[in-house]
């Protein structure tokens, strides 16, 4: 297997297999003759309203990680990436989200996805209330009283921060048991992980809330047979498939059990559009390839561009959607970088660059589940963990063999015996992972939290030139109402005056949520 360096020809192919589409299909009735057209370089019809809106999000998806999706793509599967192609196709809309929250440059997921859901920036943390406690209304609830049909799709918990920014209010984004109770009638397709939210057995007020939705109306799937084997999609769907997150897909590409029980982002993200399409009045859809973040946190290069492929596959549907339903709006976003992951240049004049990336398709476990086998090699009564032990394990999971000395101090870590660190960032396991199997995959880290970046934007469908530019976070929210015909404005709260509730934020175990 080799990378396709540069591979402009295969991207060329990719762009008219996008292109095709475009021009059959959204292209065909977007932008179709319109005068305006040709005083439009990019083909962008200005004032046209989408009856759909597909919004995605790879979470935590710094710039790096489409860079290094596209080469990785090729090397695995012999295909690149939509994203790339969405990119480099000049009728699509490009710009950038400034997506600070009201108490940092450097947002979490549950206030960026609330900018994006209320149009007010709010503390991080905090999903859609401000920090003197005034809860906004988020974009869902406004499109679902404006007659419109709305989705919510992940692979985290369908509670986590990111689809609850579009349909839920809480003070903490820790509250996803309240979350799943939220979601109840205001939210008709929901697709992701969290039995735990829901189910009478792990609820501390044991509600049986599966059992209160069904109630309401919805259909409850548990496994992926049930959720792709039904002869009709129902109009109202709650679909769990894991007590926590879903599986990184690395660990799931890797586990039979896992392939056979739990959907992929892409299938999920079919599934729901083909109950939301129906809908007369159209639906509001987001989509979140949530574990593109937690594989960032976790320095796991390996993890993070299997997911990212997963999240572009599930941008794939939704362009084979916008063919046949060309009035579709679709945006592809992230909501901040995390660790921002780079591939750096390696060797002699960076000659070992590729060779190193290439050492990412050896992977065969996330750093997660090669913590969890080097623990169990303590064993009962707690025995140190040698080098050798870890260099096994790390060579048959993720592919590299480590020098003696790199595989002497993993060890030493299940003894509680770390390395002076100067990062400090970097004083954890994954921290440490990250940066000795960067030393052979290539793959460098800032540290192992969100990082304050611009984020990448693609738009097209009507209403994609609404993000063509830099945009505050903020300005999503009045684009999407604006393009939905709602006019509702919710309050907000100046940096100054939030300066005042910062401190009592904090004390409010401010921190023990964001990750
Ligand atoms: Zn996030």
């Amino acid at each position: 297997m080799m990378i396709q360096q540069g591979d402009w020809s295969r991207r060329e192919v990719l762009g008219l297999g996008v292109a095709a589409g475009v021009t059959m299909g959204v292209g065909g009735a977007a932008w179709g003759d319109s005068a305006a057209q040709a005083s439009m370089p990019t083909g962008v019809v200005a004032g046209r309203k989408p009856k759909n809106i597909i919004f995605m999000v790879s979470d935590g998806m710094s710039m790096g990680v489409p860079s290094l999706a596209e080469p990785f793509g090729h090397l695995v599967r012999g295909r690149g990436t939509h994203w790339m192609a969405l990119s480099a196709d000049a009728r699509v809309s490009r710009g950038y989200f400034d997506m600070a929250s009201l108490s940092s440059l450097v947002t979490d997921s549950a206030a960026a996805s609330s900018s994006w859901g209320s149009g007010s920036r709010v503390f991080n943390h905090c999903i859609n209330v401000l920090p003197d406690k005034t809860e906004l209304t988020p974009i869902g609830a406004l499109a679902k009283s404006a007659g419109r049909r709305v989705g919510l799709v992940t692979t985290t918990t369908i509670t986590h921060a990111t689809p609850a920014g579009f349909a839920a209010c809480v003070y903490n984004r820790g509250d996803q048991h309240i979350i799943a109770e939220q979601y109840l009638g205001k939210v008709d397709v929901l697709l992701g992980g969290g039995v735990e939210y829901f189910a009478a057995d792990h609820r501390a007020d044991g509600k049986d809330l599966f059992n209160e939705y069904e109630r309401a109306g919805y259909a409850v799937r548990k496994t992926r047979d049930e959720l792709m084997h039904t002869s009709r999609v129902p109009e109202r769907l709650l679909g769990v498939f894991h007590r926590g997150h879903l599986p990184y897909t690395i660990d799931q590409n890797n586990d039979e059990t896992l392939k056979r029980d739990v959907p992929t982002l892409a299938e999920m993200t079919r599934i729901a559009l083909d109950s939301l399409a129906p809908s007369s009045k159209g639906f509001l859809l987001q989509v979140e390839g949530g574990r593109v973040d937690h594989a960032a946190h976790a320095n796991d290069a390996a993890a993070i561009v299997w997911d990212q492929l997963a999240f572009d596959d599930a941008v794939g549907v939704a362009l084979e959607f916008m063919r046949g339903n060309p009035e579709t709006l679709l945006v592809v976003t992230t909501d901040h970088g995390n660790a921002n992951p780079g591939l750096n240049g390696m060797g002699p004049n960076y000659s070992t660059s590729n060779e190193c990336f290439e050492r990412l398709a050896e992977a065969k476990a996330s750093v997660g589940v090669i913590r969890h086998e080097l623990r169990k090699l303590r064993g009962e009564d707690e025995d140190a963990v040698t080098a050798d032990e870890a260099t096994d394990v790390i060579r048959s999971l993720a592919g590299i063999t480590l020098e003696k000395g790199d595989a002497q101090t993993i060890a030493n870590t299940f003894s509680g015996t770390w390395p002076n660190e100067l990062n400090h960032q970097h004083r954890n396991f994954v921290g440490l992972m990250g940066q000795i199997l960067g030393n052979h995959n290539g793959v460098g880290w800032t540290g192992v939290s969100h990082t304050a970046d611009w984020v990448p934007t693609l738009a097209i469908g009507p209403g994609q030139e609404h993000f063509g530019t830099l945009r505050r976070n903020t300005d999503a929210f009045v684009s999407l109402t604006g393009l939905m015909d709602i006019t509702h404005v919710n309050p907000k709260m100046s940096p100054e005056k939030a300066r005042q509730y910062a401190a009592a934020a904090r004390e409010e175990d401010y921190f023990a949520h964001c990750a």
